[in-house]
């Protein structure tokens, strides 16, 4: 690990480089990386890749790790974790890909860390122009604080026409404003999705804990049929 940086209060960005210095597999966007755990044998839990994805000289990889208290992994990777430190890694691999040349608008919705995987499809077209299709990510956070990559985010929404963020914040503190710092109040539901994209048959990611992708799932397919796919 080269450095760790904290995003907010319970997620760390660790950068990893390897240990030979060399150069790194290039990968999709939305790939994710299994990194194992020193101190207990067998132990491996993936994180998206949410950095740069392609280089002639791809040199490190980067994740965010949300602390979940009482976890094997995630609480090491916020404390035991020091520069220097040495985990085995997987090659990236993964399924998850959203259209990039497309008609269909794609509506993400994500709780949290559960941003990662959009946030390395979106920011490569952003640096080099390439192609996006229309997208509108509905970003739950509980408030600023616990907001993973607000800026990153807020950039994207600027340099990508076709892209409109749209952040909930179910506990907002009393300095954040909505309009300003976040678009919605409450947790993100079916409800808050604009009709006129289900009626122009976009295609929705979500990316959150079972009970979001239950709730959210049945609020769509209730009274409405798109196509859902589930991001596991
Ligand atoms: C393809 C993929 C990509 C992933 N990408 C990321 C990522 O970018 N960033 C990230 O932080 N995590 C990501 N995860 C989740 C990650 O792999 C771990 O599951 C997570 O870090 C918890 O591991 P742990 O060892 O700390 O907790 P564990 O020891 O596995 O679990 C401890 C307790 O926490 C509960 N728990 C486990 N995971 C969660 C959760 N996500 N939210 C709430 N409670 C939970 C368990 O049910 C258990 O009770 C991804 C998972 C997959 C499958």
């Amino acid at each position: 690990m080269e450095s760790a940086d904290d995003v907010t209060e319970d997620i760390r960005e660790p950068l990893l480089r390897p240990a030979d210095g060399g150069p790194l597999p290039e990968f999709r966007p939305g790939r994710h990386i299994t990194p194992a755990e020193a101190d207990a044998p067998g132990t491996t839990r993936a994180y998206s890749l949410t950095g740069a994805a392609r280089s002639d000289t791809l040199g490190t990889y980067r994740l965010a790790v949300r602390r979940i208290d009482g976890g094997v992994f995630s609480p090491v990777v916020h404390r035991g974790l020091t520069a220097g430190a040495r985990r085995l890694v997987t090659v990236p691999s993964g399924l998850f890909a959203i259209p990039v040349d497309h008609d269909q608008p794609v509506v993400l919705l994500a709780a949290g860390v559960g941003i990662t995987p959009f946030l390395g499809h979106l920011e490569p077209p952003a640096s080099t122009g390439g192609s996006v299709p229309e997208v509108v990510p509905h970003h739950g956070n509980r408030n600023r604080r616990t907001h993973p990559f607000a800026d990153r985010l807020r950039k994207l929404d600027e340099a990508i026409a076709r892209l409109t963020v749209i952040d909930h914040y179910s506990r907002p503190d009393a300095e954040d404003v909505i309009g300003v710092h976040y678009s919605a109040f409450g947790r993100v539901t079916a409800e808050h999705i604009d009709e006129e994209l289900i009626r122009r048959r976009a295609r929705f990611y979500i990316r959150g804990p079972q009970a979001m992708i239950d709730a959210v799932t049945a609020g769509l397919t209730a009274s409405r049929r798109p196509e859902v796919r589930h991001l596991r």
